[in-house]
């Protein structure tokens, strides 16, 4: 007896993702996964590009990421920009041919997630796309409820994939201003962030486009792009090996906020201790490295103290912050018109070119899969 039917079935209806087997390193693939039509509330989206970045590539060295329950692979990709191909029953607001991306984070039962703040989740027991016990977007099409979807106006269309990255820095100053309630004057001039990847680059566009006067470090000693980005916008560029974190405080006026963006520990330690009175130090990205790390403990504690200092850590992000960082890229482009553009270095042709995910050429900043 032959058996084909079913396998005719499931091909048609099956489509191609780049995936891991999570906890397992190397084992980046092409995998099938179902293609799903919309339910009620539910939209259908063709993606069109994927954005890769430093969590993608811990998740392929098996650092972590997990499996949707009672599966082997794990399809990567939380950065989308895709087009909406069909809504389902009741679904208002979007309609077929619209761009739109998605938020990342889907609620566990924690009191944060039932408010409405997955992205503050308590329990972290949530589930994340492409992280997280839930299929990313690196794949044909996805199926998405409606909450999570956001529109992606025509006009940002060629950087509209960058939304992701940006809301977590949007998610960052917005978690920033509302501890700042606590002084009275808050009126932040002056700030310094550490990193210049795709974090550090946006946080240095969207602190500058705030009119914050902005020094942005990091490890390389310009000239390269990421240097030329920051000077773009009207912010300073320094090599930390050219000069210290402190040597650059020491010329600056108070530091009123710092965001830690580089991927070690140890600039955000030095940051504590040059961080201005009533600032606050926002710790963004994740970070590799030695555990262990010799720091003045009782020089930062006696200065956070005397100086009414916040160190907060900040991570994901919510619809309302994709909304900013949806009206913050529209507002670049007229301040800086093709430079957010310029944060794209590197553009991978359709998902079966996975395997170059991992390279990274010297100055790369953002590379996105094209997907279709
Ligand atoms: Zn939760």
């Amino acid at each position: 007896m032959i058996a084909t039917a079913p396998s005719i079935t499931t091909s048609t209806g099956a489509q191609s993702g780049v995936a891991v087997h999570p906890g397992q390193a190397n084992s980046l693939h092409l995998t099938e996964i179902p293609r799903g039509e919309p339910g009620p509330d539910q939209v259908q989206i063709r993606v069109r590009q994927v954005g890769v970045c430093g969590t993608d590539r811990e998740i392929i060295h098996a650092s972590f990421g997990t499996a949707p329950p009672g599966e082997a692979s794990l399809v990567i990709g939380h950065e989308m920009l895709g087009e909406v191909t069909a809504v389902g029953a009741g679904v208002q607001g979007f309609v077929p041919g619209e761009l739109v991306t998605a938020t990342v984070r889907r609620p566990d039962g924690c009191p944060a997630c039932l408010a409405g703040q997955p992205d503050m989740c308590q329990w972290l027991q949530y589930t994340e796309r492409g992280i997280a016990g839930l299929h990313g977007f690196m794949t044909e099409s996805v199926v998405e409820d409606a909450r999570w979807v956001v529109g992606v106006p025509r006009e940002i269309e060629h950087v509209g994939v960058l939304v992701e990255p940006i809301s977590v820095v949007e998610k960052a100053l917005r978690q920033a201003n509302l501890i700042q309630h606590r002084i009275a004057s808050w009126n932040p001039r002056t700030a310094l962030v550490l990193g210049a990847g795709p974090i550090g680059l946006t946080g240095t566009l969207l602190l500058r486009s705030r009119g914050l006067d902005v020094v942005t470090m990091a490890r390389r000693p310009a000239p390269h792009l990421a240097a030329e980005i920051v000077i773009a916008s009207g912010a300073r560029y320094v090599s930390m090996q050219e000069t210290s974190i402190r040597d650059i405080a020491a010329e600056l006026p108070p530091l009123d906020l710092i965001f830690e963006a580089t991927g070690s520990a140890e600039p955000g330690f030095a940051a504590m201790e040059i961080l201005g009175n009533n600032g606050v130090l926002m710790l963004i990205s994740g970070v590799g490295g030695a555990a262990a790390l010799s720091v003045a403990a009782a020089d930062i504690y006696r200065s956070l103290l005397r100086g009414n200092k916040v160190i907060a850590g900040s991570v994901n992000s919510s619809r309302e912050d994709f909304a900013l960082a949806v009206a913050d890229l529209t507002r670049w482009e007229d301040l800086w018109p093709g430079l957010a553009a310029r944060l794209i270095t590197r553009r991978l042709a359709g998902l079966t070119d996975y395997a170059r995910i991992l390279e990274r050429p010297e100055g790369d900043i953002k590379t996105i899969v094209e997907v279709g």
